[in-house]
């Protein structure tokens, strides 16, 4: 058996057998905190270990709370950031984002604006108001380019709007000029 281990403590297991041809194991471990994030916030149970674990291991580029109800954006995005080095907490609604920008101080918040309970522009209203989070960056991500979305958006109090399908390399971009401008 060979077994390939990546810079994230990921590995790929390939065991191959004569006659019966090849059988391939992936192990993402970020993928799989991800995944069980998801999975507390749609049971409603308590964050996982998992979390807790990487939130106290000190971040070499940063905590972004991701807060998106599309677990297809929550995965491809969250697992490029977290391949570019950000720790990533997530949310899939309004008062979820609200509640984990208190509990984990991210230093940039990704905000849908489309979301249950409470929408992203309220939640991005709300965190405004709390000294904690008046200053924290925000980038506002929306499906439907409508005219107006972007001042609607920066009103509120987003730093920045993206519209989806995003970039994921003008998404880090922007989120690097946005780190980079508050230092
Ligand atoms: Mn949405």
């Amino acid at each position: 058996m060979q077994k390939l281990t990546d810079l994230h403590g990921g590995s790929v297991e390939a065991e191959s057998k004569p006659g019966i041809g090849s059988r391939f194991t992936v192990n993402i471990p970020w993928r799989r905190d991800l995944v069980a994030q998801q999975e507390a916030i749609e049971m409603g149970s308590p964050l996982p270990v998992v979390e807790a674990k990487a939130i106290s291991q000190s971040a070499q580029r940063g905590r972004i709370l991701l807060a998106e109800d599309n677990m297809a954006n929550v995965l491809t995005i969250g697992e490029y950031l977290e391949s570019h080095g950000f720790d990533v907490v997530t949310a899939t609604d309004g008062l979820q984002a609200i509640e984990r920008t208190e509990a984990t101080e991210p230093e940039l918040i990704l905000m849908d604006i489309q979301m249950p309970a409470l929408d992203g522009l309220e939640a991005i209203r709300r965190l405004r108001k709390d000294p904690r989070s008046a200053s924290t960056p925000i980038i506002a991500l929306t499906t439907l380019a409508m005219p107006g979305d972007r001042e609607r958006c920066l009103e509120a109090g987003a730093d920045e709007y993206l519209s989806k399908p995003v970039s994921l390399k003008i998404l880090v971009e922007t989120i690097h000029q946005l780190l980079g401008a508050k230092k």
